[in-house]
């Protein structure tokens, strides 16, 4: 049957992997489907010939970021996880991202924003973690990757420009139903939790001397997306490394609200938990890993790093002048020179103004060499799984 808005809901098909709905509480307010067509723009192209007028959810899990009776939530992983570290024999790997340090505080009273590192690392492992890493670690492995990859489109033409970001799965998922043509401009590194679960999985159990097959490895996360990217088929590369018939590289997602959510159950209070750092190893990570969880984050980290691989220098500290693109408008621009390569850059956050962004290139408007695209009002910070405070965001 067609799918159709006429509702006043969003569909969520029951074997969505990021959102659930509960219909025994939803009290038809609109609000998914509003987040939906507003800032996402799924609802408005949802029913293109080209999905064959097909539901298409990206798994942004704004509906359940918005919806005030939590009739829609995230699939919830972290029984699986308890399970796991109820067994003796499974060496529990958690990895937090950089957005959940700064969301985590929120579900426990503190001021919104709040720094919880080591409260958060420390709430883990009461819970039973065998180690807590950084995947800002990843997040310098992805920009290392996807910088690397601009210098050579833009100074070996090997690949079309502009190169897109690759980090945000739910913006992945857009293009590869909506804007099938731009996935060549869509940059092949992973994101860093596609890096981080596999590192893991070969160089930190290398170095730790762990069993691989023991290893379960759950990423913490601001997002519901990442749910449905672990399950991609490509996530599996450290099958080939470790002989293994289908080892999955990250094995759970849970998002920010479903820790508090698990660490409640457990009558755990983060402001009770002491200050406790993450394990060595890949617990630790430069500035450009922390600035992902921003919308422009990437884009800025990227642009460094570029100036470091064209130049071989560090940037001075105000030479990149990338004010312009910090902020919360939905698209922003900015032009930079390095030596003698000029860059043309765009940020945008929300698929909506994605979607605009595109036609207006198509129509014949600038060019642009690298552009950063979130899902995500304001990036991840105010993904999905993020407790429920608005992130504004301005057209
Ligand atoms: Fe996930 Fe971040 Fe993309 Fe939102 S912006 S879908 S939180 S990766």
């Amino acid at each position: 049957m067609k799918p159709s808005f006429a509702d006043i809901r969003i569909p969520i098909e029951p074997d969505n992997p990021a959102v659930r709905r509960e219909e025994s509480l939803c009290i038809k307010c609109g609000q998914c489907r509003q987040v939906c067509e507003r800032d996402i723009a799924v609802g408005r192209l949802y029913a293109l010939k080209s999905t064959n007028d097909t539901a298409i959810c990206v798994h942004c899990g704004q509906c359940a970021n918005v919806c005030p009776v939590d009739s829609i939530k995230e699939v919830y992983e972290y029984g699986e996880v308890r399970q796991a570290i109820e067994d003796p024999e499974k060496i529990v790997i958690f990895s937090t991202s950089p957005s959940v340090r700064v969301g985590h505080g929120e579900e426990f009273g503190y001021p919104a924003g709040s720094f919880v590192e080591g409260k958060m690392v420390a709430a883990l492992r009461s819970l039973g973690a065998d180690y807590v890493l950084d995947t800002n670690f990843a997040a310098n492995l992805t920009i290392m990757e996807e910088a690397s990859e601009l210098v050579e489109r833009v100074t070996k033409k090997t690949k079309p420009l502009p190169q897109f970001t690759s980090c945000c799965p739910a913006w992945v998922k857009f293009a590869e139903t909506f804007y099938p043509e731009i996935l060549p401009h869509i940059s092949s590194a992973k994101s860093p939790i596609g890096m981080q679960g596999p590192t893991i999985k070969t160089y930190f159990a290398q170095k730790n001397n762990l069993d691989t097959s023991k290893i379960v490895n759950v990423a913490v996360t601001p997002c519901t997306a990442k749910k449905f990217e672990i399950q991609r088929g490509e996530m599996n590369i450290s099958s080939v490394s470790n002989g293994a018939e289908d080892m999955r590289d990250m094995d759970y997602v849970i998002t920010t609200r479903e820790l508090a959510r698990w660490l409640r159950e457990e009558g755990r209070d983060l402001r009770d938990m002491p200050e406790s750092p993450y394990d060595s190893l890949m617990g630790a990570a430069s500035g450009a890993g922390v600035i992902f969880g921003n919308t422009g984050g990437v884009m800025e980290a990227a642009a460094r790093t570029a100036y470091y691989l064209i130049t071989g220098e560090n940037p001075p500290e105000d030479y990149l002048n990338l004010a312009p693109v910090r902020g919360m408008d939905g698209i922003r621009e900015a032009e930079v020179v390095i030596g003698d390569v000029p860059l043309r850059l765009a940020v945008i956050h929300g698929l909506e103004h994605a979607r605009q962004f595109i036609k207006r290139m198509a129509d014949g408007g600038k060019n642009y060499d690298f552009v950063e695209v979130m899902t995500c009002p304001g990036g991840c910070i105010g993904g999905g799984g993020q407790p429920k405070t608005e992130v504004p965001m301005t057209d």
